[in-house]
């Protein structure tokens, strides 16, 4: 991409009541625009940092055999009557809308009850489980207060999984391979090293659910932990009996401030058997299909990894996630011209600063834009033949020939 065409510039200034580091950096270096609190529009940059991010976790959902869908954000109150969720006083995150002929419609702001009710039309016998399907998709949840940028909002795109089994080995089993998908994508994700899974309430066949939660001081929960981090738990499962049951004591574990990034749950009968979700057995016996649900906050997972990744200079992408690899900058009318030859063919990977601006400005948004290496060819570097590559994140700088300079991908 040439910077001299984007429509979006970078600003010395972020929306004033944004408090967060990472997420005055998502502003002011034009990865998001703020509507209002807890909504946002994700601009070019932005966008291709969220597209990487669901790449990742596409690919390792894949991996296990679950398959993409796309369900409809519009939601028939008759299924979350079924469930008792669609009731104020129950649920009171919805944003509702009415039908211009009549009726209401709700926004969701998760979709077990589409989505145990559309199984109900291909899931009839155990033969057709297991079933694991997924999307990314726009949830809608009218929150209280909107915090910390685009890590909590009122519209974020969720990765929300959700399986089907006919018996609770079968579910445990899946249960297990998504744990360890999920340790793959935070790892992928850059943030493996921070990010643990947690002791958290609400379980079916065990008393626990499970979250993953980053470290981060910007993060909303409090996690608690021993010394090695093998006893990971949430505040609001810390009491005697749990500590007994996880064999640690009070005073052996630490607290920090986390973000939840994903959290995975085993439902049991708890939507299928309301919504009608059953199939017959081998036995022919009919029985409620057995769920789980497994989510991951994919526009948090992005602020909470520009909280982590940042200096006092801007932000700080892992390469897996950068919008693009190289920041290329030529100064004077040659540097000018081997870095044009150089981006062609490398426009997916190079932005180029061609904008007619000084080169400091163009370090400084190179350093707040957080793209991995920047790139610089001057008269000064093409004297010896070289190109000036600075690493991002140590700020170290070589000078490597410019012949055998290749761009890659990886
Ligand atoms: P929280 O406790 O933070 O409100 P939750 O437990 O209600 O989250 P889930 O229903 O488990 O959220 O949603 C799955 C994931 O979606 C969460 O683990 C989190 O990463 C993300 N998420 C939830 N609410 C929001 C929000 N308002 N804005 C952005 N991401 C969110
Ligand atoms: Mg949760």
């Amino acid at each position: 991409m040439r910077l001299s065409t984007t429509f979006v510039k970078t600003s010395r200034t972020a929306p004033k009541d944004e408090t967060a580091r990472g997420a005055q950096y998502l502003s002011r270096a034009g990865y998001v625009y703020k509507e209002l609190a807890g909504i946002y529009d994700y601009l070019p940059l932005g966008l291709r940092v969220l597209d990487n991010i669901k790449g990742i976790i596409r690919e390792e959902l894949n991996k296990i055999g679950c398959q993409e869908v796309l369900l409809t954000t519009l939601q028939n109150p008759e299924l979350w009557q079924k469930t008792d969720r669609w009731d104020p006083s129950k649920v009171d995150i919805w944003f509702k809308t009415e039908l211009a002929a009549g009726g209401e419609l709700g926004l969701a702001p998760t979709h077990e009850e589409p989505i145990t009710n559309l199984m109900r039309s291909f899931i009839t016998s155990y033969k057709d489980l297991p079933v694991a399907a997924y999307q990314f998709q726009t949830k809608f949840r009218n929150e209280l207060r909107a915090k910390s940028g685009i890590m909590r909002t009122r519209e974020f795109l969720m990765k929300d999984l959700y399986s089907f089994a006919a018996t609770e080995s079968d579910h445990n089993r899946f249960y297990h391979q998504v744990e360890q998908t999920y340790k793959a994508i935070y790892n992928r994700l850059g943030v493996g090293a921070d990010t643990f899974q947690t002791f958290a309430s609400g379980g079916v066949f065990s008393k626990y659910s499970h979250e993953f939660q980053t470290l981060t001081d910007v993060g909303e929960d409090t996690i608690y932990f021993n010394a090695d981090k093998s006893v990971v738990l949430n505040e609001e499962v810390l009491n005697d009996e749990v500590l007994q049951d996880l064999g640690v004591k009070r005073e052996e574990l630490q607290s920090a401030r986390a973000a939840e990034v994903g959290n995975i749950f085993t439902l049991g009968s708890k939507y299928s058997n309301p919504l009608g979700l059953l199939f017959t057995d081998q036995d022919g016996q009919r029985k409620d299909v057995i769920m789980g649900c497994y989510g991951i906050g994919v526009s948090r997972v992005m602020g909470v990894i520009a909280e982590k990744f940042s200096d006092d200079k801007g932000l700080v992408w892992p390469e897996n996630i950068a919008p693009y690899k190289y920041y290329l900058i030529g100064i004077g009318e040659r540097g000018t011209e081997v870095a044009e030859k150089l981006y062609r063919g490398n426009e997916d990977i190079v932005l180029l600063d061609d904008r007619d601006a000084r080169p400091g400005e163009k370090f400084a948004d190179s350093d707040l834009l957080g793209i991995p290496y920047r790139l610089v060819i001057s008269d000064k570097t093409l004297a010896d033949d070289t190109i000036e590559v600075t690493n991002r994140r140590d700020g170290q700088t070589t000078l490597q020939k410019i012949n055998d300079f290749v761009l890659s991908k990886a």
